[in-house]
């Protein structure tokens, strides 16, 4: 399985691999610094450089268990060491974004114990879909506030790991409707301050004030008990 550095240091713009396999347009490393789209952040998108030569990667997913790079043109040969850089103001903005998503959640869970459902995260619009059976405009832009307010406070951002067995003591720690994967036995846990801590795989920034302010779009009804708000942030 090929380490995802990214899940320890998000800042990691640039990063010395090694190509592991290569199928067509599909290339693995040993490590690396590109997000594979899951947990509603998309993917990165960079380069791998080899030598004088550059290889756009398009797409990150991941594959039955493997970080897939889809890059365009071919001639990476296997076992080659290459450079990996990702488009990092693409990357930041969606670590903004990411984090901004949490505070949102957890400011809207703290007044009205709803779940999320769903969401993705955009680079211009990002949403958010919520387990709640009323949902105004007005209780909308209190959440913002709420969440704003709390992204104020300059909180660190930390990550760290627990065991499934630790895991499983504290149901607090999923926000997701439906639920963990069981599979995963060391769980990622990423604590905004004490405001929300949660399992969590995806890139965040070290400090509240690095997200900005959270702007609440419009919201959508998306059925019973399903409630969806569309932000963005400055
Ligand atoms: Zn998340």
């Amino acid at each position: 399985m090929t380490d995802q550095v990214y899940l320890d240091d998000s800042y990691l713009k640039e990063l010395e691999a090694e190509i592991v396999s290569v199928d067509g347009n599909k290339v693995v490393l040993d490590k690396t610094i590109f997000y594979a789209t899951g947990g509603g952040q998309p993917n990165d998108v960079g380069v791998i450089v080899k030598d004088d030569l550059k290889f756009v990667v398009s797409d990150v997913k991941k594959e039955e268990g493997e970080i897939i790079h889809y890059v365009e043109g071919s001639g990476l040969p296997i076992g080659d060491k290459v450079i990996c850089k990702i488009d990092w103001e693409r990357r930041y903005k969606l670590m903004r974004t990411h984090t901004a998503a949490h505070v949102l959640a957890a400011a809207i869970a703290k007044k009205t114990n709803a779940m999320i459902t769903g969401g993705e995260l955009g680079l211009d619009k990002s949403k958010m879909d919520f387990s709640v059976d009323e949902l105004s405009n007005e209780q909308a832009q209190e959440f913002v506030k709420a969440a704003n307010e709390a992204l104020a406070k300059n909180l660190d951002i930390n990550t760290y790991y627990k065991t499934r067995e630790e895991f499983k003591k504290d149901p607090s720690l999923v926000k997701l409707a439906k639920g963990f994967p069981e599979h995963i036995q060391k769980v990622r846990i990423v604590a905004i301050g004490d405001y929300d801590i949660q399992a969590d795989g995806g890139t965040h920034v070290k400090n509240t004030k690095e997200v900005g302010k959270i702007n609440l779009i419009k919201i959508e009804n998306k059925g019973k008990g399903r409630k969806r708000i569309y932000y963005s942030i400055d």
